[in-house]
Parts: structure tokens; sequence; C-alpha cells
């Protein structure tokens, strides 16, 4: 399907709203059809590069949205939920077990890989 993303080619280049191609959700994965979103600071890092993420990528990690569909294996939320999104993390750290899943020291590992973008602009 096609939705519109913040999209990032180049190191400290403005983001570009435009429409890319969205999988279905593999496992593990869940579609949300997004009521809201934003871009936030951890983005803005990765825009300069301060925080490795490899390029091109869709950032905004963070929004809220109702489920529409689950990839396999997911049990936690179902078609119709209303979610919250935010960054991924492990739940097992010490950062996370301390409460602070925002400095999970696995959280570069459980983001998305190199997506691949399909620009239809
Ligand atoms: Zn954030
Ligand atoms: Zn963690």
């Amino acid at each position: 399907m096609e939705i519109q993303a913040a999209v990032i080619y180049h190191k400290g280049e403005k983001f570009k709203i435009e429409p890319v191609t969205l999988d279905e959700p593999k496992a593990g994965e869940v579609l949300v059809k997004m009521a809201a979103s934003g871009i936030c600071l951890t983005d803005i890092h990765v825009q300069n590069q301060e925080y490795f993420f490899p390029l091109p990528a869709v950032l905004g990690h963070e929004g809220s949205g109702i489920v529409e569909k689950v990839g396999e294996g997911v049990s936690t939320v179902k078609p119709g939920d209303p979610v919250v999104l935010g960054y991924a993390y492990c739940g097992k750290c010490q950062a996370c077990l301390s409460g602070a899943p925002f400095e999970c020291e696995r959280l570069i590992l459980h983001s998305p890989r190199k997506p691949a973008i399909e620009s239809a602009a």
C-alpha cells in the first residue's frame, strides 16, 4: 500500500514528506492507521547522523492510531485496538529493568533495519 512518510536520504538534509510503499505486516509486526505522529529529537539526531542509523530512512517513531492488521505471532494487540507508538526496547537490559526504556542498551538492535524505500515521487 502507498503511505505518506517523512523520508531522509542524506545527512543533514530536510525531511521530505512523500509517498512510499509499505509492505503488509510481517511476523511480529503491526500495521497501524496513524491518527497523529511527530518528529522528535531522536529523529533529529538521526537526521544529523549523531545517532547512526542507515540512510535512507523513514523517521518518526512516535504517534497514536488504530491497529488495522497484525502479522503472524502478534498476540498483544488486534485490529481495532487503539495504540500509542514509541521506540523499540528490549525490556531486559539494566536500563529497561530500572524503568528507563528510553535508555535501552539495545535500542538500535530492536529498531528496524535499513528499510526498503520505494519512493513514488
Ligand atoms: Zn522519540
Ligand atoms: Zn533494554
